[in-house]
């Protein structure tokens, strides 16, 4: 099963490909790796050869590497591995520079030709100027081209045995920004820094989480009652976030998109995404630094399917959304957000509620209004009569003997039908009742920054 399957003599024949001009900025910070494979196919893999830090000793100073090897080799699983598929991905996030594909992928001799010798390939140039290539990729399996911006974790390809391979392996090689070829370990033969997150132990695999290099992309604005629709791989989207704290137990690779959402109101709220064609999952954060520290809460169906979060906003609170494809899936959707206090604008003429809403006196609603469906009467709802409309009413008193939920609106209930409500406790009432209300308008209606 651990086959040492290597690229032999890609040390030494291949120092030219690639050769596009260097990034003119030359940003000051490092970028750190993931391990350059998905989540899902991660305990398939491990290391045959590591590179060659001269008289056949690895960064470790043992012997996991061959004479002139350029790079770090790892298994996915022999043959077996590459006909089920091993997911070859960006280490970190990047510009596309070079590509390649078409070459035979069942090389066992170590010298089938195309691509330089490294098969089908693929090389990103990363912001701190270094590139890394990940080589000898299965036939037309290539799924990027050059010019490309990708994301740390984003798919590229599958692990195959192109180029100059004696069996199924990635060969993962990183450059500086003079095209040399560098160690990406670091230990007793190897010259520090690491280039991994988490470099792991040696002989295992270094780990799959992606450096952050920014704040995730707020592209909208959402608020009550409106939808937005994007996809996740939309021009500003970014790929930096893998982690969602407590939030998710999953990783992901982006890309990722985030919306702001808001509300005046402290109210009940459900954030729905839809119109899913992969698997994109949805998190509620503190803020668009989105490193898991500030999450309030996920959903991570599988799939396609439709995600929602509930939850009680406070008054004015910036939420930030945010929309992430797992394994790197891209979709369009539709992100909505339903607000127990309805919806602003349209609908109820005389209703202003922009007093406390003190229908704790006589509307025995409990403390949030039940409006949270919408109020289905017919008319628009002026409730300075009793309500006792042909439609059920939503308030929890019985229909007929409910007595006026505005008097608000209408400086007291002098006239209610049932005279039964007295304005006398609601000024001792009212402040039980923080909440604003919304009423009247029964649909969701789509619209973006109509709020
Ligand atoms: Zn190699």
């Amino acid at each position: 099963m651990n086959a040492a399957w290597k690229d032999a003599a890609l040390g030494a024949a291949l120092s030219g490909i690639g050769l596009c001009a260097a990034l003119a900025a030359g940003p000051a910070r490092a970028q750190d790796y993931r391990f350059p494979t998905s989540g899902e196919d991660y305990g398939h893999f491990y290391p045959t050869a590591y590179l060659d830090q001269g008289g056949t000793t690895d960064w470790n100073c043992g012997g996991i590497t061959y004479s002139g090897h350029g790079g770090s080799d790892f298994g996915g699983g022999s043959w077996t591995g590459m006909d089920e598929g091993r997911d070859i991905v960006a280490a970190a996030a990047g510009t596309v520079i070079d590509a390649h594909d078409g070459e035979d992928d069942r090389c066992t001799t170590g010298d089938c030709p195309g691509g330089g010798g490294y098969g089908n390939y693929v090389k990103i140039r990363h912001a701190d100027g270094k590139a890394t290539i990940y080589a000898h990729l299965k036939t037309w399996s290539v799924a990027v081209s050059v010019g490309q911006e990708v994301g740390c974790g984003q798919g590229l390809g599958q692990m195959g045995s192109s180029g100059y391979s004696t069996g199924p392996h990635v060969h993962f090689e990183v450059r500086t920004a003079s095209e040399s070829r560098t160690d990406p370990f670091d230990g007793p033969c190897s010259s520090p820094p690491t280039y991994w997150v988490d470099q792991g132990v040696y002989d295992g695999l270094p780990g799959l989480v992606c450096e952050d290099v920014g704040p995730c992309a707020v592209l909208a604005r959402l608020r009550c009652g409106e939808s937005v629709s994007l996809s996740n791989d939309a021009g500003g989207a970014t790929s930096s976030h893998l982690s969602y704290g407590g939030c998710s137990e999953y990783v992901y690779s982006g890309p990722e998109v985030a919306v702001e959402f808001a509300t005046e109101l402290g109210e009940a709220v459900t954030l729905r995404l839809s119109g899913l064609g992969a698997d994109l999952d949805l998190f509620l954060l503190a803020s668009e630094a989105c490193d898991g520290t500030g999450c309030h809460a996920a959903s991570t169906e599988p799939y396609g399917t439709d995600e929602a979060i509930a939850f009680t906003a406070a008054a004015g609170q910036r939420y930030v959304v945010a929309v992430d494809g797992w394994e790197g899936a891209t979709s369009a959707f539709s992100l909505s957000a339903e607000c127990a206090g309805g919806w602003p604008g349209e609908g109820d003429p005389g209703d202003d509620d922009t007093a406390p809403d003190d229908d704790a006196a006589p509307d025995d609603d409990a403390a949030p209004d039940d409006d949270a469906a919408p109020d289905d009467d017919a008319a628009p709802d002026d409730d300075a009569a009793t309500d006792d409309d042909a439609t059920s009413d939503d308030d929890a008193a019985p229909e007929g003997e409910d007595p006026p939920d505005r008097v608000e609106d209408f400086g007291g209930c002098s006239g209610c039908a049932t005279g039964s409500a007295s304005p006398g406790p609601l000024p001792t009432l009212a402040p039980l009742v923080p909440l604003l209300r919304r009423r009247g308008r029964p649909r969701v209606v789509a619209g973006v920054g109509s709020g």
